[in-house]
């Protein structure tokens, strides 16, 4: 479900709130335009430091299924995935939230993710992935010349977004905590 009229303030009050009202729909409108979207001679010049500095964030929307417990266990399986647990302070929130991101290089299921950590999914020449294939924080990671890159889907709008599936991602987070399956993407 999307909503043009919602705006990062509405993220932040929604995570405020959410002690209050779990079940918060979802609602963040995303242009996944990739000529609007993209800088691919910005982002050659780089080197890619936004996915040698962590996996990007994924939407509950990137799946194209409904989200069930068996249903992302599957998904995780194939090791591109990690849950993470982000702090209730790094986003300005009553409470703490369970969110998915792209696997980091070396890095557990279940990932802790303290410092910098190179996506799973980065190859010498960019993402392994095609921009359609890409999860959200990827897609809305928009380039700058000046690398002051914008996220339009980042850590609060990921926290949001999760935080109607809380119950499912602690299940798997208990499930994953000792186990690990490698990346079979590519
Ligand atoms: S989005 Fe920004 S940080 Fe990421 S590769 Fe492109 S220019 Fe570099
Ligand atoms: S999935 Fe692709 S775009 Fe996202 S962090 Fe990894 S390499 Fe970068």
């Amino acid at each position: 479900m999307t909503d043009s009229n919602f705006s990062r303030k509405d993220v932040y009050e929604g995570l405020e709130f959410l002690e209050f009202a779990p079940l918060t729909p979802r609602r963040i409108e995303k242009d996944m335009t990739e000529a609007n979207n993209t800088n691919y001679e910005c982002c050659k010049k780089c080197g890619g430091k936004c996915c040698k500095t962590c996996g990007c964030c994924i939407s509950p929307d990137d799946f194209n299924h409904e989200i069930s417990f068996e249903f992302l266990k599957q998904e995780i399986k194939k090791g591109y995935i990690s849950i993470e647990y982000i702090d209730h302070e790094d986003i300005h929130s009553d409470m703490g939230i369970y969110i998915l991101r792209v696997r980091n290089l070396d890095s557990p299921i279940v990932d802790p993710h303290i410092g910098k950590h190179q996506c799973i999914l980065l190859r010498e020449n960019g993402c392994k992935l095609t921009y359609a294939e890409r999860p959200s924080g990827g897609k809305l990671l928009i380039p700058s010349k000046t690398e002051k890159c914008y996220s339009k889907y980042g850590l609060v709008e990921c926290c949001y977004e999760w935080s109607s599936y809380q119950e499912i991602l602690n299940a798997l987070s208990d499930y994953f905590l000792e186990k690990d399956f490698p990346c079979i993407i590519g």
